[in-house]
This record gives C-alpha cells, sequence and structure tokens, in this order.
C-alpha cells in the first residue's frame, strides 16, 4: 500500500513579479513502510514537499492522498487532527524546550495523542533512558536530537518526516541518529521521510527521491540500503 500519493501537486509563495514557484507539478507515489529520502540542492522544493505531505502547510493545486484522504479537501480541524494523529516531525534544530526535562518535552505530546508510549519507554528506544531529568542545555546536540526523535515517536505516528535531522551535527552524530531512524523504521514499520542535501544520507533510504528546481528529476530504489551504523 501507498502512505502518500500525489497528483500534479503545485506551491506557489507570493504573487505576480515575486511569485516563487516552489512546486511546479509534482507527481509521486510513496510506499508504506520504507525510508524515503528526499535529496537535493537548498531552495529545489523538498521542505515545501515534506510540509504539505505533513500537513504543515497547503498545496496551490493539485492532489495528496494519505491513505483514501485527500489532504487539499480536509478542513483546518481535520488537518490538525491528521498532524496529531499521524504524524510526527523532526527539526534541524530539535525544538526543544528548554525549561522542559526530557522527559517532559515528551510528555507534552503525549498528554494529546491518542495511543502514546510512555515517555521513559519512548527515550528508551534512542538509547537515553538515563536522560529524563535533563534538560536541553545538559545535553549535547546528537542527544537533543535522539530525545526529539522520542518526542516524535511516542505517540506512534505513522509516517515519521525529517527536515535535515542531521544538518547540525558531526558526521558521527550524524549516523548515530540515522541510525535510531532505522531502527524506528524496522521496529514500528513507521514511514520515515528524511530531508537532505546530504547524499551520504542516501545510502540508508529504501528509496531516493531527487529534486530539483521544484520537481522530481530521478528516482532510485535501493535493494540492499546500507546500514547507517
Ligand atoms: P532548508 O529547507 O534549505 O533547510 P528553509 O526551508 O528554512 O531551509 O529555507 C529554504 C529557503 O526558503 C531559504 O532560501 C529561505 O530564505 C526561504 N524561506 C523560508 N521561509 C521563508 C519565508 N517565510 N519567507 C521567505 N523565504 C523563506
Ligand atoms: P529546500 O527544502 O529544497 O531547500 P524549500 O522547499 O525550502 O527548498 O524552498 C523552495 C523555494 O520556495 C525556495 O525558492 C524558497 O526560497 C521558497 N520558499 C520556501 N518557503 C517560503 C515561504 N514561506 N515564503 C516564500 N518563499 C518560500
Amino acid at each position: 500500500p501507498m502512505a502518500f500519493a500525489t497528483k500534479q501537486l503545485t506551491k506557489v509563495y507570493g504573487a505576480g513579479d515575486t511569485a516563487v514557484h516552489a512546486l511546479r507539478g509534482v507527481t509521486i507515489d510513496i510506499p508504506a513502510g520504507e525510508i524515503v529520502v528526499l535529496l537535493g540542492p537548498s531552495g529545489s522544493g523538498k521542505s515545501t514537499l515534506l510540509n504539505i505531505l505533513g500537513g504543515l502547510d497547503r498545496a496551490s493545486s493539485g492532489s495528496v492522498f494519505f491513505q483514501q484522504q485527500n489532504l487539499s479537501e480536509l478542513s483546518d480541524a481535520e488537518l490538525t487532527r491528521y498532524r496529531r494523529d499521524q504524524v510526527g516531525f523532526v527539526f534541524q534544530f530539535y525544538n526543544l524546550m528548554p525549561s522542559l526535562t526530557a522527559r517532559e518535552n515528551i510528555e507534552l505530546v503525549t498528554e494529546i495523542a491518542g495511543n502514546p508510549m510512555a515517555a521513559d519507554a519512548a527515550l528508551t528506544l534512542v538509547g537515553l533512558q538515563h536522560r529524563g531529568d535533563h534538560f536541553p542545555s545538559q545535553l549535547s546536540g546528537g542527544e537533543q536530537q535522539r530525545v526529539a526523535i522520542a518526542r516524535a515517536i511516542a505517540k506512534r505516528p505513522t509516517v515519521l518526516f525529517c527536515d535535515e535531522p542531521t544538518g547540525a551535527l558531526d558526521s558521527n552524530t550524524g549516523r548515530a541518529v540515522l541510525k535510531v531512524l532505522q531502527d524506528i523504521n524496522k521496529e514500528f514499520g513507521a514511514t520515515v521521510i528524511i530531508v537532505t542535501h546530504a547524499a551520504n544520507t542516501a545510502k540508508m533510504a529504501d528509496r531516493v527521491i531527487y529534486f530539483a528546481d521544484g520537481d522530481i528529476r530521478n528516482i532510485s530504489v535501493n535493494t540492499q540500503p546500507l546500514s547507517a551504523g
């Protein structure tokens, strides 16, 4: 089955002379349960597509189906419910609340989720069971990103969206974070969609979608993805 199917998706920011055509008619099927990497230069439209698939933004035209639902036709309240129940997000700069401990950052999300796991179980999944009482400032960048991943998976999302998840990390720490994403994909069968401009991230993907200038240039399927570890 497909996690997503888009048809002729466009996104235009602004209007008139200054309009930016961020997506120029993207048609793509994304199979459920895969690790998919969106690769391409800065400004090519990767984040825009991620944000539309994740219900953070709306397309200007075209359709985007998640299972049987066209996200373009959902009301704002329905789109919010989709985000809350089905998807998790991981961003480049972690977005943890500095005044809350790692555990509390996760509980902030699990309190409103339908079928969450315990915060400590999520921390264990990312190897940080001993860091629950620590504040973000007491954690390394890689640890903060693993807390952010724990927060995203604690609500058991169908899809995990990651925008440059290793962009602020050194390469060894980045590999460890990618390994966690790979483990989560294997253990829960969650579809993992990663936006990056780092070509080496593509080695762990089942499918690599190459972006350029607002559209897909090429898709390659890895029959034997490498372990990120
Ligand atoms: P990336 O996806 O490359 O990590 P961003 O999505 O933050 O980075 O930004 C990509 C490009 O989009 C940048 O050139 C940035 O200037 C532009 N951009 C992002 N948000 C806005 C905005 N609200 N208004 C105008 N340009 C923006
Ligand atoms: P990528 O993720 O590949 O870096 P983006 O999807 O962030 O690319 O950006 C695609 C294009 O859309 C860029 O030209 C960027 O400047 C523009 N853009 C992105 N977000 C905004 C925004 N909120 N307002 C205006 N332009 C934007």
